[in-house]
């Protein structure tokens, strides 16, 4: 039945031969949202998405424990059938209140949600047009809904209103559809951001809808951490918000909130939605303490900002090719497969873990140590990290060592 991954065994086994399988990276413990034991060392977490450092905040622990208690540990049973209890039914309304919207829709997972929402919004008669560097569950999404899906050059309004405009010229009347644009806050792998006002220009010109998915940008980005869209001032022209709870909420799930008339029939017709089991009880308890605190804790946001721009800057006075964007993800870009697991290994010998993303998961076909960062990491980890890489990155040849010499005398 495998045979047909023999090309993937023989990329698997090359990448096993820079030393420990980056895939397969197993923590013992969890000491501290930005801290982890691996073995006998521990080691500065400078990969995740714990963007608030809300994985171990005592009031969600707090919150989660209290539901455990009361409702038990799952509930057996998909939102249409016997999973919906009343913290469900709370978390909705807080992020509908939150986004400013009519209704919202709970997800088991932030994959679930957009394959959930796009599969069942775009059917055949419909046209998706994707970003080039959309995230798989948006192509996982618009796959099993059967919509004709068109991708535009990433982050290119211009591409995306040429591709509408020939879309418009080859519709059949007999079955003219819809055209729905899907674009993301942040970009996963890069930092970079949807420039979401020309975006949004370009929808309102052409009649489609558009759905945004804040996955690494909700409680990151706008005043009030509601995301790209707020930070842009285009929420009016999202008709669909997606989100994540793994990121900066520190757990698991997702949502889609919108406007949009008849949103909640896609209860019934978003499969994803309807054959899956809900979040158990005390997940959700913590989701609904974690989306308070992104409300009520600016201060992290700006201590993420801050921390990103140290990251972004260090990493650039050592002479690394990093995505175009300051933001909580930044990418180095190496040359080649190979000299990024050599880099990844290195950097797990010196205490530093980082993802590892290699093609076919990137864009462009880069290889690239994604490292992210935390609100909650201090100024001396992150300097920490920057000598770490910088000096693995004069060893390895892939920057001069000069200025990083110079950076590190300094
Ligand atoms: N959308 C985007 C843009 C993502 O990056 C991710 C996760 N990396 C998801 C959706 C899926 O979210 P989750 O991991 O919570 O299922």
């Amino acid at each position: 039945m495998l045979g047909k991954y023999s090309a993937l065994k023989q990329s698997y086994a090359r990448l096993l031969t820079g030393g420990r399988d980056p895939f397969a990276v197993v923590f013992d413990e969890i000491l501290s949202p930005t801290e982890a034991r691996l073995g006998s060392s521990d080691v500065l977490l400078l990969g995740t998405n714990n963007y608030l450092g809300l994985t171990q905040d005592p009031s969600c622990i707090e919150a989660a424990t209290e539901a455990l208690q009361l409702d038990g540990t799952g509930t057996t049973g998909s939102r249409i059938a016997n999973g919906t209890y009343g913290v469900h039914a709370a978390l909705e309304e807080q992020i509908s209140r939150f986004l400013g919207r009519r209704e919202s829709m709970l997800f088991t997972t932030g994959y679930q949600a957009n394959v959930g929402i796009l599969s069942a919004l775009a059917g055949r008669d419909d046209n998706l047009l994707l970003d080039a560097d959309s995230h798989a569950s948006i192509y996982d999404g618009a796959r099993l809904g059967g919509a004709k899906v068109t991708r535009f050059r990433h982050n290119d309004p211009d591409d995306l209103y040429r591709r509408l405009r020939l879309l418009a010229e080859r519709t059949d009347p007999a079955s003219p559809g819809e055209n729905l644009i899907v674009v993301e806050g942040i970009y996963s792998m890069l930092g970079d951001v949807a420039p979401l006002r020309e975006m949004a220009a370009v929808k309102r010109e052409t009649g489609a809808y558009l759905l945004v998915d804040e996955a690494h940008s909700l409680g990151v980005l706008g005043q009030h951490g509601r995301g790209l869209a707020e930070e842009a001032g285009a929420e009016a022209d999202a008709d669909f918000i997606v989100g994540t709870f793994s990121k900066s909420m520190g757990g698991i799930g997702g949502f889609c909130a919108s406007d949009v008339p008849d949103f909640e029939l896609l209860r019934l017709a978003s499969r994803a939605y309807m054959f899956s089991a809900s979040l158990p009880p005390a997940v959700v308890a913590a989701l609904s303490r974690a989306l308070t605190l992104v409300q009520e804790r600016g201060d992290l946001r700006t201590r993420l900002h801050r921390n990103a721009s140290q990251l972004y800057d260090g990493l650039t006075g050592a002479g690394f090719l990093l995505g175009p964007t300051v933001s909580p993800i930044v990418a180095i870009r190496l040359a080649d497969p190979e000299t990024a697991v050599t880099f990844w290994n290195r950097l797990l010998e010196a205490g530093v873990y980082v993802n590892l993303a290699l093609p076919p998961a990137t864009p462009q076909s880069l290889s690239l140590l994604r490292t992210s960062v935390s609100a909650v990491h201090t100024t001396t980890q992150i300097a920490r990290a920057v000598d770490a890489i910088a000096t693995i990155g004069a060893e390895l040849g892939v920057i001069q060592a000069e200025p990083v010499l110079q950076r590190i005398a300094s």
